[in-house]
């Protein structure tokens, strides 16, 4: 289903988002974008649902809407591509994991002292929640989101892990914190020590690249080192949220696979 063979990396991608979560088009466009592509595998995936609070635009009944969905276009496109339904599950999710091909284990929020906060949404929700869970201290922050997403086998059956340093994303040119800093080093290490004992492949993720956030894919390419060296698997993903973006730029990034 997910091939770990390099030559087969360029011709699948499991991580792209529909107007069923945050994303522009409808799953059938993305399927046609990847056939159009000339992909293998297509992996198409929703938002899991977490506190409304947090996250209003997926719920239960969406998440069941979108399953059928996906089973007829399994069937239609059956001899044209192998189409997969995926989930990219947050850490924070509240129900059970449901029937899915396959589950991207990832976290968007953290949640301390009972109070919920943002990752990525915006760069103001980034620096609310540096400022009012965390002083301010941004090593004190990724601590805790890496030691959070470390756990990420913990509350699901996990298949791929999703892009492992989403703290970055406001951080291009260490705008807020310093990526060689010792106490960041050593957070990303403990949660890769942990994570490639499941031996579940990490991302090289494009989503922040095509909407404009950072230059290069999730993560950065020291801890990609470090995943390499850990003996980590790879894979690529787009994670997109417009058709045009499916396997976005894999010809420019596949080299990081090694
Ligand atoms: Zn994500
Ligand atoms: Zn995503």
């Amino acid at each position: 289903m997910i091939s770990l063979d390099k030559k087969d990396a360029i011709f699948q991608d499991f991580h792209m988002h529909t107007h069923f979560c945050d994303g522009k088009n409808s799953p059938e466009e993305m399927i046609l974008s990847a056939i159009d592509k000339g992909l293998k595998t297509v992996g198409v995936c929703l938002h899991s649902v977490v506190d409304q609070s947090i996250q209003e635009y997926v719920d239960l009944v969406k998440e069941k809407n979108f399953c059928d969905e996906m089973k007829v276009l399994k069937e239609k496109y059956k001899d044209k591509i192998k189409v997969l339904c995926g989930i990219e599950w947050d850490l924070l999710t509240l129900n059970s994991v449901g029937e899915y091909d396959y589950v991207i284990g990832s976290s968007h929020f953290i949640k301390k002292d009972d109070k919920y906060f943002f990752i990525d949404r915006s760069e103001k929700e980034f620096l609310r929640t540096a400022k009012e869970a965390f002083n301010g201290d941004y090593y004190a922050f990724a601590e805790y989101y890496f030691a959070q997403v470390e756990r990420i086998f913990d509350v699901a059956k996990v298949d791929i892990i999703g892009h492992i340093d989403l703290i970055t994303k406001f951080n291009e040119g260490n705008k807020y914190f310093d990526v060689k800093n010792p106490r960041y080093v050593k957070a990303y290490q403990k949660a890769i020590d942990k994570l490639v004992t499941f031996n579940k492949p990490f991302e090289i993720n494009m989503g922040a690249i095509s909407r404009g956030y950072r230059t290069e894919p999730y993560p950065a390419l020291d801890i990609l080192e470090y995943i390499k060296k850990k003996g980590g698997k790879l894979i690529l993903s787009s994670d997109s949220h417009s058709k045009d973006n499916v396997a976005y730029q894999y010809d420019k990034w596949a080299h990081l696979l090694g």
